[in-house]
């Protein structure tokens, strides 16, 4: 199928696909992105009132009592690892860059908890930087729609979709098959009757042809 009918298609279904974490400055966003590993958005925008209502400032969360901060976030899992990723990034943040992220990659890259996927849903959601995060969501759409192979890795399936989208539509693409994944294509019981992508989706046509 051709990008641009992809895209629109997408569209359609999800007109206001976007970011659905909730944040009042960059360093609030970077902390819901690392805080959003293998749970929903929704979940820790419920946490992140509660932090920030708490922890005001890149200082205040420096010094914060990690216990505390696991208590907070307790509900959305990984809380050990979470709340050491979070108190260490304000101590960097704050010592290293004088409270402000860098916006270079790579230095990105070497903050605590940030990974490339981290990376590119921060560049494009605050600067605009083109770039398509995979999560499992992007993953998964990708690979049943024949965009990628199943074998492919993360990465594999990053190259993927940057060399199918137009550089200017891929942030648009991420948050509409992101969209996709989160409320159509479920990993489980994806909903194909009513989606608009089957008739070039590659998981329906083998669905069918098995049948
Ligand atoms: S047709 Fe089914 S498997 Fe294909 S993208 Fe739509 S929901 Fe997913």
């Amino acid at each position: 199928m051709d990008c641009k009918e992809l895209l629109n298609l997408l569209y359609q279904m999800y007109p206001n696909a976007g970011c659905e974490l909730e944040y009042f400055s960059p360093f609030s966003f970077l902390c819901a992105v690392i805080l959003s590993a293998q749970t929903t958005d929704k979940a820790v925008n419920k946490v992140t009132k509660e932090l920030f209502s708490r922890y005001k400032t890149i200082d205040s969360l420096a010094n914060a009592n990690r216990n505390e901060i696991m208590q907070i976030i307790a509900p959305i899992g990984l809380m050990k690892n979470k709340s050491e990723y979070i108190i260490k990034l304000a101590n960097i943040v704050k010592n290293k860059y004088n409270g402000i992220i860098p916006t270079n990659r790579e230095e990105l890259l070497q903050l605590p908890g940030v990974g490339r996927k981290t990376a590119n849903v921060y560049l494009a959601q605050i600067y605009n930087v083109p770039a398509i995060a995979v999560d499992t969501h992007v993953n998964r759409v990708s690979k049943r729609l024949g965009l990628a192979l199943e074998e492919d890795s993360v990465l594999d399936v990053e190259n993927k979709l940057m060399e199918y989208f137009a550089k200017d539509d891929w942030i648009r693409a991420h948050h509409g098959l992101l969209f996709l994944g989160r409320y159509k294509c479920l990993a489980k019981k994806p909903e194909c009757q009513t989606c608009l992508l089957k008739k070039n989706c590659k998981y329906w046509k083998e669905i069918n042809e098995n049948e």
